[in-house]
């Protein structure tokens, strides 16, 4: 076993190279720092693979508008960002004459165009109007107050109808609609009777966001780019394949101990920043206070299982103006045209790439099975959405991924990690989606990179 001496210990050891721990390394690349991540790339949740003019998407994919930290992060690499311009709320229903893709841009509009009963389509408008007007003062409550820190109001956030299920919010509903929103819901990834009020919410608001929120967007090449432009910037200050196995805290620094292809190592450091999913953070760090532990306990994550497919058509697809499609009562709930943003801007290229996935309940029905039958389950399925690709597809890459995403569950109570966070003697810090309101996203993840390293930094700059 090699051991690095106290005294030429680290500044920084970032462990987990995902949005989170990149942002918290790019803001500190000044320092004497290192970025330890088990996997052979950067990029934690946001993954893909390059396929010529097209990739193959496995994780996130939609980010924010600009001004958001990770467009920042994503302008200081030199990275292309492309508009999606193709319909993110379409829908594939099972209707007495078959399954249809229906493709309305107003979500408020379907009531009136699925195929339901009359008793059913009138479920639908009374949820439907539920949900919007929750999602008018979601919104309102969103804004910024005069004066208020981050924190504040990521606190203010996690308050917000927090308390109830999503499920209680909605009442009872007749199977065809209930199995729509337990659809949608399972986007977070979660089923509705486990994710709060505010976490279902959050998933239509962005219908409504309005012109002012700005548009999302794809980071052309695929969102594995993230991850190899701060690997090409950092260098040797990211070391891949590294395994870390604990932290403990020792005097005024930490040591850090990992496995590598070479053996087992330790690395002393000032400080420690831990940007791994919650349950894999509480599991690495020593002596951690009682009330700390109980909170990262608190944190829930469901799976998510995807697939993403090379097609190979010679011409226009019925798929090539959508982005996304809900997919109600298949083995996966949601289908993604990851080729849309290519579309419109020169004469359609043969070929194209999509993605399915599984969430909650579904991803936990197949993430034990081996990748073949989940691949050979979710193309049946993408046969029944759209019949052409029974034939159209050359690759298919399966990804399984325990830690889905995080998301708020009624009575959750992060109060005393947010605490402990702004602490300014702490030696180990947390960093990642978990910290958000009311559920992860790159975004989420990438801000509490950012405002961990500014606390890391002023804490070095002080001593
Ligand atoms: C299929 C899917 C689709 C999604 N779609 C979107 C989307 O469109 N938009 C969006 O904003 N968000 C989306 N998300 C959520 C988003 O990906 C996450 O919120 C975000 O990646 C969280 O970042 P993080 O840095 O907190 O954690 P992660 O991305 O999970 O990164 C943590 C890193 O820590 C590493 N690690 C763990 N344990 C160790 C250890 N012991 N030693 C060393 N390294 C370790 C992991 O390998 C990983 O690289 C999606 C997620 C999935 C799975």
């Amino acid at each position: 076993m090699t051991t690095s001496s106290p005294a030429v210990r680290k500044d920084v050891v970032i462990v987990g190279g995902g949005p989170a721990g990149m942002a918290a390394a790019w803001q500190l690349r000044d320092r004497d720092i290192v970025l330890l991540e088990q996997n052979d790339v950067l990029g934690g949740r946001t993954k893909s693979h390059s396929r010529g003019d097209y990739w193959l998407n496995l994780g996130a994919h939609l980010f924010p508008a600009a001004g958001a930290h990770v467009r920042n992060l994503m302008a200081d690499l030199g990275l292309e960002t492309v508009e999606v311009p193709g319909s993110k709320t379409a829908v594939s229903f099972e209707g007495p004459r078959g399954r249809k893709v229906y493709d309305a841009r107003r979500i408020e509009s379907y009531p009136f165009t699925l195929p339901l009963s009359a008793a059913d389509r009138a479920q639908l408008v009374r949820a439907g109007l539920t949900v919007r007007l929750k999602v008018r003062s979601y919104l309102a409550a969103s804004r910024p107050q005069p004066g208020e820190t981050a924190a504040q109001r990521r606190d203010r956030m996690a308050r917000f109808d927090g308390d109830r299920t999503f499920e209680a919010l909605l009442g009872r509903l007749p199977p065809s609609v209930d199995a729509i929103f337990r659809t949608a819901t399972r986007r977070v990834p979660a089923e509705m009777d486990e994710l709060s009020a505010a976490a279902g919410i959050s998933i239509f608001a962005g219908n409504w966001a309005g012109r002012a929120s700005g548009s999302p967007v794809n980071l052309m090449g695929g969102s594995g780019r993230l991850g190899e432009a701060v690997h090409g910037r950092l260098g040797e200050r990211v070391v891949l394949g590294a395994q870390v196995s604990s932290i403990e805290p020792d005097g005024d620094g930490a040591v850090v101990r990992l496995t590598t292809a070479e053996g087992r190592s330790t690395i002393a450091a000032r400080h420690v920043i831990v940007a791994t999913p919650a349950p894999v953070a509480r599991s690495l760090v020593a002596d951690l206070a009682p009330e700390v532990d109980k909170a990262l306990g608190s944190v829930a994550y469901e799976p998510f299982v995807s697939m993403a497919v090379l097609t190979r058509e010679t011409g226009p697809m019925p798929w090539d103006d959508i982005y996304a499609i809900l997919t109600p009562d298949l083995s996966f709930n949601m289908l993604f045209n990851h080729a849309n943003p290519l579309r419109g801007t020169s004469a359609r290229a043969n070929g194209g790439s999509l993605m399915c996935y599984a969430g909650a309940r579904l991803a936990r029905e197949v993430i034990g099975l081996p990748d073949a039958e989940i691949e050979r389950r979710f193309r049946q399925d993408l046969g029944r959405v759209y019949p052409q690709l029974a034939d159209l597809v050359t690759e298919a890459v399966v990804q399984k991924w325990e830690h889905g995403n995080w998301f708020q569950t009624p009575g959750s109570d992060l109060d005393a990690l947010l605490r402990y966070r702004e602490q300014p003697a702490n030696v180990v810090h947390f960093a990642g989606d978990y910290l958000a309101a009311v559920s992860g996203s790159v975004e989420e993840a990438t801000t509490a990179g950012v405002e961990t390293a500014h606390a890391v930094a002023a804490a070095l700059t002080r001593c």
